[in-house]
Order: C-alpha cells, then sequence, then structure tokens
C-alpha cells in the first residue's frame, strides 16, 4: 500500500463487512469499518436471531398444550411480552460486543458512522472526514420496501419496528408471503395474536415447492391464521389505537397493528455510486461479477445489496471470499447452487435444490417420492399436524435434485441434505442408508414408492 489511509475501507458492519473486514486484516491489511446504526447487521439486530428467539417464544404455547396427553397439567400459564423483548435485547447486545470484539481483535478500525463513496478510492463521513482506501467493499445491505403510494402507509410497521413493539396487538394484519411474512405470521400467532396474512399471489412462498406451499398454508390455517390470497391492501387508517385496513376486494379488518413484509431493497440510496460508475441491476442492486467485484476496478460489493442470495451465510462467504481473492493471494468465487434454507414458519420448511416444477423444466424424466405423516408427538398429544416430505429424483439418473420438507426440524434436516445433495447422493444412496428409528427423517430412507398423482 502507498498513498492510501487504508488497504480497505469496508461500508456496514453486517455479516459481509465484518467478515471480510476480519480475514483481510488476518491477511495484514490496514482495514477500516464504518457502520452507521450498530455493529452486527440485519442478521444479528433485526433479522435471524431475534427473530428465531421470537419463533422459540411463540412455540410454548403449542408446546404446552400437547404437554396434557403426556400427563402434563398446565392450568397457570402466562405470557409477558415485556420479558421476552427485553430478554432478546440483552442477547442482541452481548452479541453486538462480541461482533465488536472480534473486529477490533482482527485490528480493523470501526467507525460508527455513515459513510458515503466519493470517488474511486475515497469516502467520506458523516463528520465531513474523507478517508481514501486502495479498495472499498460494499456491504450495505438491504431495508424492508414500504409501498409509498399506498393511502396510510406511514401507519404500517415492517419486521425492524416488530421486534420492539411496546405491547402486542390483539390482531395483526401481516402483508406479504414470503419467507419473513410467514414466519411473522407463527411468531404472532403463536403468541396468542389474531393474524391475518394477505398475500397478493395466488400461495404463499413463492419460489418454494408447490406441495410444501399447499401443505403449509393448510397447517397455518389449522392453527387459526387466516390467509387471504390473491387479495392486496387498498387503504389504511388510523382507528382508535390501532388501524382500519381496507382490502381491494372490499374487506374491511380492525386490527392493532398492521405489518409490510413485501419484499427488501438494496442500501444504495445516497452511497454516491451512481456518479463513481458502479453500475446496478434492473432492480437497483450493486452489479457485481463472480468475484463481487463492481464496474469500478477499486469498488467490490458483497451481500443483501448485490441481491443475488439474501441470507447470512451467502453475505458471508461473499465477504470472505473477496477477502482470500484480493488480500489473501487466492481464487475464491462463491458457488451460489445448491443453498439449503429453511424457513422458520410453523411448521417449520426446510429445502435444497430443486422443486419439482424446476427439475421437470430441465429433465427429462422426473420421478417424485413424498410421505405426508403424522409425527409421532402427536400421536399422544392428539394435536392436527401433519409432515410432508418430497424428494424430486432425476429419473435416468437417479440422483437427487431436490429435498423439500415441512415438519418440525425441517431447517436442521436440509443442513445435512444440502451436504448429501451436493455430493450428488442418488436416490438408491438414500435408500441404502440405514434408518434412525424412531425419527422423522427416517422417512427420507424409506421412502420406496414413486408417487403417480
Ligand atoms: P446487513 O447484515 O444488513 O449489514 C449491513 C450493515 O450496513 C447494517 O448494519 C447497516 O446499518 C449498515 N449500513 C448501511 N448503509 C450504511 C452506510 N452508508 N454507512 C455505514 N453503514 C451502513 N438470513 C438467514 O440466513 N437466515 C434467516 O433466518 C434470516 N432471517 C431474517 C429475518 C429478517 C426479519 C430479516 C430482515 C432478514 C433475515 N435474514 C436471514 C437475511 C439476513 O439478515 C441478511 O441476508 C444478511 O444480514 C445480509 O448481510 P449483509 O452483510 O449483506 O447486510
Amino acid at each position: 500500500m502507498s498513498g492510501f489511509d487504508y488497504d480497505l475501507f469496508v461500508i456496514g458492519a453486517g455479516s459481509g463487512g465484518v467478515r471480510a473486514g476480519r480475514i483481510a486484516a488476518r491477511y495484514g491489511a490496514k482495514v477500516a469499518v464504518a457502520e452507521e446504526y450498530r455493529v452486527g447487521g440485519t442478521c444479528v439486530i433485526r433479522g435471524c436471531v431475534p427473530k428465531k428467539l421470537f419463533v422459540y417464544a411463540s412455540k410454548f404455547a403449542e408446546e404446552f398444550e400437547d404437554a396434557v396427553g403426556f400427563g402434563w397439567t398446565t392450568d397457570k400459564v402466562t405470557f409477558d411480552w415485556a420479558t421476552l423483548v427485553e430478554n432478546k435485547d440483552k442477547e442482541i447486545d452481548r452479541l453486538n460486543k462480541a461482533y465488536l470484539r472480534n473486529l477490533e481483535g482482527a485490528g480493523a478500525e470501526l467507525l460508527l458512522e455513515r459513510a458515503v463513496v466519493e470517488d474511486a478510492n475515497t469516502v467520506r463521513l458523516t463528520s465531513g472526514r474523507k478517508i481514501t482506501a486502495r479498495y472499498i467493499l460494499v456491504a450495505t445491505g438491504a431495508t424492508p420496501f414500504l409501498p409509498r403510494h399506498l393511502p396510510g402507509h406511514e401507519l404500517a410497521i415492517t419486521s425492524n419496528e416488530a421486534f420492539d413493539l411496546k405491547r402486542l396487538p390483539a390482531r395483526i394484519v401481516i402483508v406479504g408471503g414470503g419467507y419473513i411474512a410467514v414466519e411473522f405470521a407463527g411468531i404472532f400467532s403463536g403468541l396468542g395474536v389474531e393474524t391475518i396474512l394477505v398475500y397478493r399471489g395466488e400461495q404463499i412462498l413463492r419460489g418454494f415447492d408447490d406441495d410444501i406451499r399447499n401443505h403449509l398454508a393448510a397447517e397455518m390455517s389449522k392453527k387459526g391464521i387466516e390467509i387471504r390470497t390473491q387479495s392486496d391492501v387498498s387503504l389504511i387508517e388510523r382507528s382508535g389505537d390501532g388501524v382500519r385496513v381496507t382490502l381491494n376486494n372490499g374487506a374491511v379488518y380492525g386490527a392493532g397493528q398492521i405489518m409490510f413484509a413485501t419484499g427488501r431493497i438494496p442500501n444504495v440510496l445516497g452511497l454516491g455510486l451512481d456518479h463513481v460508475g458502479v453500475e446496478m441491476t434492473p432492480h437497483m442492486a450493486i452489479k457485481v461479477d463472480a468475484y463481487s467485484q463492481t464496474a469500478v476496478p477499486s469498488i467490490y460489493a458483497v451481500g443483501d445489496v448485490t441481491n443475488r442470495v439474501n441470507l447470512t451465510p451467502v453475505a458471508i462467504r461473499e465477504g470472505h471470499a473477496f477477502a482470500d481473492t484480493v488480500f489473501g493471494g487466492k481464487d475464491v468465487k462463491v458457488d451460489h447452487s445448491l443453498i439449503p434454507t429453511a424457513v422458520f414458519s410453523q411448521p417449520e420448511v426446510g429445502t435444497i435444490g430443486l422443486t419439482e416444477t424446476q427439475a421437470r423444466q430441465g429433465f427429462a424424466k422426473v420421478d417424485i417420492y413424498k410421505s405426508s405423516f403424522r409425527p409421532m408427538k402427536h400421536t399422544l398429544s392428539g394435536r392436527d399436524e401433519r409432515t410432508l416430505m418430497k424428494l424430486v429424483v432425476d429419473g435416468e439418473s437417479d440422483r437427487v435434485l431436490g429435498c423439500h420438507i415441512c415438519g418440525p426440524d425441517a431447517g436442521e434436516m436440509a443442513q445435512l441434505l444440502g451436504i448429501a445433495v451436493r455430493l450428488g447422493a442418488k436416490k438408491s444412496d438414500f435408500d441404502a442408508t440405514m434408518a434412525v428409528h424412531p425419527t422423522a427423517s427416517e422417512e427420507l430412507v424409506t421412502m420406496r414408492e414413486k408417487w403417480t398423482g
């Protein structure tokens, strides 16, 4: 390095930025990281972590009910929202400090300010200070989308605010059909909030396997969540302490809150990227190549701001690969195929690989194996809930192309199935694997009959 203040300036201390900064510093680079809100980013502060804690909280309601069939008496069970929020905040503070320690321990300098790009090698902080760097990494993440054209949109909350509500509403309208909408519907419903999910598409979880989408929607409905597909909100008005929500089909709901989970937009606004020549995709994400390099050679971007696959482990991999390549002398590209994912809905969804529809588009012969069954626990709990497991197999090579599960611990299963599918496992390998009994996942190695519809 010569002539620059730093080797690397990272904008955004979230999943991707922290990993990149830490690894680059370990390679001996002089690194600064700017963060305008809280170190840890979306995942730690208002995403994956608090979300999963809330999912745990909301599941206890059913656990208490289920326990009765096993001989427990659970008469005086109560829930206190304020305690949950306070304990969640303590855990986030702990993680926030751990992230800070990790960054500083690696030798990176942290600047708690907003940064924008001034030119190919210069950033400007809110304080006015200008800093030069040989490389700039934009890792600014994304922000919830709110439809600003909608009358009354300012009365709506997003996932950002949902984590810190002063009190739980008696009823909530959640708009959206993606994983965040579906997860929050499960959280609020589990915590005793009457929940209405409004989605303009035909079925929730667009992009997932159709059987899983239908199965999850049916199970969520059984839990009392009202799912209104092919519907949209046309008006939000204030009503007492809450809101009055009108749908485009004329239906009207009074609710304590309305929450929008209708997508997230890359954080590029006001970053100064347009006038330095960084190119954007049609969806206003930063356009990068396989090495996360933008059209300006000294500027890279990783994570949600590039809108490739918007998940924490992906942002972390991209940040790590960037640091390995630019500062570690390696040649590392991130493979964005075959990413296992979970939706922490209730019941949970876990998936890896192609959906049936995708497989039928790309393969001449596709075999489907499906099993729908009542989890063993519910033989005594009496709960009317079923698990669905589905394997999508290339009928010519016998290779497993996709695995899709909707049921308890589906996310845990997806992680392990991901290894098998990446290794190119065949259906015959699944069959040859001994079952673990009694588990739900044994179904994955004992399905023998092809689904004929
Ligand atoms: P972020 O983690 O968002 O970090 C970006 C950081 O940049 C932020 O801290 C922001 O304050 C900062 N910043 C922005 N602009 C500037 C600026 N100009 N100057 C300084 N700082 C700036 N993913 C999963 O894998 N599993 C899940 O279960 C999961 N659940 C989620 C639940 C919710 C409710 C949400 C919203 C997201 C969830 N995600 C989940 C997605 C995951 O959080 C993101 O994919 C991940 O955080 C992206 O990391 P990132 O580094 O790109 O951005």
